[in-house]
């Protein structure tokens, strides 16, 4: 820690604190994950390990950059490029939303980071506005792999019984108490934070478990116009919905992301192929 000088504090959560620093020798700027003590709390400890095993494994553009690990007087540090903002600052900042443009941007970086941990295998479970880092150029970076997992083979057995992620992107199988979850729990995540971009509201801000699910069986209880707009050139070719005085892809509203039945919400790598990003060729510019 003596080879940084400390900046500040930029965030701090249930398992320990984030701080701004600055390399002392190369100037670089980094964020520090500092852990509460691991050896007296059996939970920190296994968050800690759980995201630095995870972050080893996981490197890409639209992820978090681990540069360096250590463990000292029973606490884990954790190293990382350092990111300007989240998309929660941007949010607070357009409270009534992006524009579409750069909601599809993030959109599109966001089920990219997502589509490659679930390549690999790995749920993130925790995707939510904090946990979505955006740099200066606007390259989103997944962030906090505190709750992600590697799934374990359906022929295993395997059941997850330690879920306590953020209750406003919670999947309804999550909220009934299903213990054999999967990557559709990310996709549902990710299908409320395309609606919480556009509005600036978040789509199901439930103040406990029981009215979650309230609001998410009200929400589908509504009936919701469908149109087709032209003016907008980009989105000229799809079917929108008007929520809010909101145009939203329905693509992603109620076909895909925000199933029900996680069987039929959409992978990760369909949403990429979606006309929303190739029918100007977004995808490749
Ligand atoms: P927690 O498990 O406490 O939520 P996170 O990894 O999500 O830990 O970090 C908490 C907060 O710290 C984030 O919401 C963000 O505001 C800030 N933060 C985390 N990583 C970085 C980073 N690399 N650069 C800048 N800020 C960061
Ligand atoms: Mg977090």
């Amino acid at each position: 820690m003596e080879r940084y000088e400390s900046l500040g504090l930029v965030g701090e959560g249930s398992y320990g604190t984030v701080l701004k620093c600055r390399h002392r020798e190369s100037g670089r700027l980094v964020a520090i994950k500092k852990f509460m003590d691991s050896d007296d709390d059996k939970t920190v400890k296994k968050i800690a390990l759980r995201e630095i095993k995870l972050l080893r494994q996981l490197r890409h553009d639209n992820l978090v950059n681990l540069l360096e690990v250590w463990k000292r007087r029973r606490r884990w540090y954790l190293v990382f490029e350092f990111v300007e903002r989240t998309l929660l600052d941007d949010l607070e900042k357009n409270p009534n939303g992006l524009d579409l443009n750069t909601s599809r941007q993030y959109l599109y970086q966001i089920l990219r980071a997502v589509a490659f941990c679930h390549q690999q295998n790995i749920i993130h479970r925790d995707i939510k506005p904090e946990n979505i880092l955006i740099s200066q150029g606007d390259l989103i970076k997944l962030c906090d792999f505190g709750f992600a997992r590697t799934m374990t083979m359906p022929t295993d057995g395997g059941v997850y019984t330690d879920y306590v992620a953020t209750r406003w992107y919670r999947a309804p199988e999550l909220l009934v108490g299903d213990t054999k979850y999967g990557k559709p729990v990310d996709v549902w995540a990710v299908g409320c934070l395309l609606l919480e971009m556009l509005t600036g509201q978040p789509l199901f801000p439930g103040d406990s478990d029981l009215d979650q699910i309230f609001h998410i069986v009200r929400c589908f209880g509504k009936q919701i116009s469908l149109v087709k707009i032209s003016k907008i050139s980009t989105l000229s070719t799809l079917n929108v919905i008007v929520l809010n005085n909101t145009v939203i892809p329905w693509c992603f509203h109620s076909q895909n992301c925000l199933q029900m039945d996680p069987e039929s919400r959409a992978h990760c790598s369909e949403l990429l192929d979606h006309p929303l990003f190739t029918q100007d060729s977004f995808n490749i510019r």
